[in-house]
């Protein structure tokens, strides 16, 4: 079937039929998505069968509520980054700390503190090192912001994201899940490195979505989401000095991580940085 045929399909199937008031920009969405759809089918050649296993593929990642997981998966986090970098370099907005994925895992409502914030619930204490966290947010000029909101939210030590404590570990996939089962066909793993997720927000500057990744993780750079990026690599240091921990009122040796935030002051014109998405909360 040659384009102008698709296309003819398409436009009975979904434009031709219409009985009453027609959001256009679905109806354009729609239609390009569909036609693109169906000229894939043309040019793979798929069968029936493979047509029917791909729609339930997505059904069973549904199910398993891996559909965002899905989207970090196949690059469309980091796509859609990339596009927004793009936009920004056009409206002659540079500089700052590089934004990167927020991945499907961000829950609102968490209880916000001043300055300082114990993010742990304390069950992990003397098994694992506890991880400090500290760092500025400043304009492009280095001006400290004052007021800033910095929104943070991490895998535990075992890689759960429902209590937020101590070192993080890299996140997994599920193995014997069906988004890890269509990454098996492909020769793909479904890790990422450790890492710690931020939204930085404050009045007259561009929220930023960002995290940074752990300097020594094997997936550092074999991200499945594609969120690591230069400029976005901290490095967890070994604190054993007793003067140090007794000054943090620690019992014991420490990690910790300095991880300074950019911001650049909002403009006129300027692309939005706030994204809309269904998002978890506490
Ligand atoms: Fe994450």
């Amino acid at each position: 079937m040659d384009r102008q045929t698709i296309e003819n399909v398409v436009k009975t199937c979904n434009v031709d039929t219409s009985e009453g008031p027609v959001n256009p920009r679905v109806q354009q969405v729609l239609v390009r998505l569909v036609t693109d759809l169906f000229q894939a089918i043309e040019d793979l050649d798929l069968s029936q069968s493979e047509v029917w296993k791909g729609i339930e593929t997505m059904i069973d990642i549904a199910k398993a509520d891996e559909l965002a997981l899905m989207g970090s998966a196949v690059g469309l986090e980091h796509f859609l980054d990339l596009r927004a970098d793009e936009a920004d370099a056009k409206a002659g907005l540079t500089g700052g700390t590089p934004r990167t994925i927020e991945g499907p895992l961000y829950v609102a409502g968490a209880p916000e503190s001043v300055g300082f914030a114990r993010m742990d619930d304390g069950s992990e204490e003397g098994q694992i090192a506890t991880l400090i966290i500290e760092g500025t947010v400043t304009d492009t000029d280095g001006d400290i912001i004052p007021g800033a909101k910095v929104e943070m939210w991490h895998a535990n030590s075992h890689g759960n994201y429902t209590a937020q404590t101590t070192m993080p570990v890299g996140y997994g996939l599920n193995p014997e899940g069906p988004l890890q089962g269509v990454l098996n066909q492909i020769s793909r793993h479904g890790q990422r490195p450790a890492h710690v997720h931020y939204f930085i927000s404050a009045p007259g500057h561009r929220k930023l979505t960002t995290q940074f990744n752990i300097e020594g993780d094997k997936y550092l750079w074999d991200d499945f989401a594609f969120g690591t990026r230069e400029g976005l690599v901290a490095t967890a240091v070994d604190v054993t000095d007793e003067a140090e921990i007794a000054r943090r009122g620690l019992k014991g040796p420490f990690k910790h991580i300095q991880f300074n935030v950019v911001l650049q002051k909002d403009k006129a014109g300027a692309p939005s940085t706030e994204v809309e998405r269904r998002r978890a909360s506490a």
